[in-house]
């Protein structure tokens, strides 16, 4: 028998990504599938999403939600079975899917995602046995699910990023159409506002994030964001499922993104992709070539390694960016590429192709997060021999076996990690990295071993299932 379960999500990919969420949430459905899980996947109706509607069905009309006007579709979008919440007043809009074009938040994104959340815990009831909520613009379909409606779908909260809480101001919560009740320290009140996360992360049934390691961490007042007495309060009903990358759209021995395809037995094919790296980024010279592809964020340590990039090119190696977020680190890698030309490039936006490429071609993919749920551009980095060099945080420690003596000599090594995000560690780790590229029968074994790891979704997929069989009883 098949478990119908509705995710209610702000992203999917293919069709709106701004990061990791959108991955996930376009991933999930088929990692399901193979376990008995029928998943539907609920998004706002974004312009991009629309275009792909027009031949959906209407299955729910709201008159007045939240005081607008908007519609349910249903219908199938490049492989995903998927319900848009049409609502032209929240989400027809330029700019982003969360900022408008000058990078400020929307005003009204607490009307825009109340929405959303409502949406789904209402048009769950009766179909969908799970109802599966990701991060704060979700999450607080388990408070209605809880609080308003009452009926009998099992909720599930997912933490992909604690960083953003969704927390407002206490002077919208009679609009929210939840109980009196529920604004309590036991409901959505959360550091005198409501928070949407805290909402969700109370209500729901069970409460997952993306490692088991980040799942540990969250319990402290270093990670936890504020949350981390509402996580101990629900410590029991807290898993860490790592995520897995979609091993179909990364494989290296098929991805139309290379210019030459390769697998752990031609690693030698990847010298024509590090010859279009160089090319892309207009290096020359010698040396490994380090690649960062992320947003460019304090969170993913880039001001610590805009702050090492000086010393990486005086130990003989190079670096090649490619991200886009905080306007001072895009000036300071900027303001390196300038100081070494050759030796390091950057390209500031957002480029999917480029990202596989340099993945492809560059020899080491450098994450010094300073937290990380779970991180999906070491997986990537993984299954395409580029070896990862990381903060040992969150999923990249559970998802990266580093390259110490024992684990070398074990032949299990997979990469790097360093235990303190600072210029000093970030800097030895980058230099155990060169020492290791300088033999090179010893990096092919690192990038083998990488390649063979397992980065898929199949034992996740395997841990959700478990877990929403558990939840409804099966
Ligand atoms: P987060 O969700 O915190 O940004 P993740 O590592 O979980 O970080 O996911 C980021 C996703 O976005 C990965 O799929 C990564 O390849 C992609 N990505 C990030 N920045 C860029 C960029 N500038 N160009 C292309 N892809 C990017």
């Amino acid at each position: 028998m098949s478990i119908a379960a509705l995710s209610v999500t702000s992203e999917v990919f293919p069709l709106v990504k701004t990061g990791g969420l959108a991955d996930v949430a376009g991933a999930l459905p088929s990692a399901l599938k193979p376990y008995g899980v029928a998943m539907t996947t609920m998004v706002p109706g974004y312009p991009a999403v629309m275009r792909e509607m027009s031949d959906a069905e209407v299955v729910r009309v709201y008159p007045d939600l939240f005081g607008a006007e908007a519609r349910l579709l249903r219908g199938h979008v490049r492989g995903l079975d998927l319900v848009a919440l049409d609502c032209p007043t929240l989400y027809t809009r330029d700019g982003g899917l969360y900022v408008d074009a000058a990078g400020k938040d929307w005003p009204d994104n607490w009307r825009r995602f109340i929405a959303l959340a409502c949406a789904g815990a209402d048009y769950a009831r009766g179909r969908f046995a799970i109802l599966h909520a990701h991060d704060w613009q979700a999450a607080m379909a388990a408070a209605y699910v809880r609080f308003t409606f009452g009926h009998s779908s099992k909720t599930v909260v997912t933490i992909h990023n604690m960083a953003f809480p969704g927390r407002f101001e206490a002077s919208i919560f009679p609009a929210l159409g939840l109980p009196a009740t529920a604004f309590d320290l036991e409901g959505v009140e959360y550091y005198g506002g409501v928070g949407f996360l805290k909402g969700g992360l109370w209500a729901a049934d069970a409460v997952t994030t993306v490692s088991p390691t980040y799942a540990e961490e969250i319990l402290k007042t270093k990670f936890g964001m504020g949350f981390e007495g509402v996580i101990a309060a629900r410590k029991s009903s807290v898993y860490g499922i790592v995520n897995g990358i979609d091993t179909a759209v990364w494989d290296p021995a098929r991805d139309p993104a290379l210019t030459s395809i390769f697998d752990s037995e031609t690693l030698e094919l990847r010298e024509e992709n590090r010859l279009a790296v160089e090319k892309a980024f207009a290096l020359s010279g010698k040396g490994a070539i380090f690649c960062v592809v992320s947003r460019l964020t304090e969170q993913k340590g880039m001001d610590v390694l805009a702050g090492c990039a000086d010393a990486l090119v005086a130990m003989g190696g190079r670096l090649a960016v490619l991200g886009s977020g905080d306007a001072g680190l895009e000036a300071a890698f900027r303001a390196a590429a300038a100081r070494h030309p050759g030796r390091i490039g950057v390209r500031i936006g957002y480029d999917e192709k480029l990202s596989h490429l340099m993945q492809g071609g560059a020899d080491a993919i450098l994450v010094p997060s300073r937290f990380e749920p779970c991180g999906l551009t070491q997986l990537c980095g993984l299954r395409y021999g580029c070896v990862p060099v990381a903060a040992r945080t969150g999923g990249l420690a559970d998802t990266i076996v580093d390259a110490n003596a024992a684990a070398l000599n074990a032949r299990v090594a997979t990469g790097f990690l360093f235990d303190e995000v600072n210029e000093e560690q970030l800097t030895a780790a980058m230099k155990r990295a060169l020492t290791i590229y300088a033999d090179p029968p010893l990096w092919r074994a690192l990038q083998i071993q990488g390649m063979k790891a397992d980065v898929s979704w199949v034992a996740s997929g395997r841990k959700y299932a478990a877990l929403y069989e558990r939840l409804i009883g099966k």
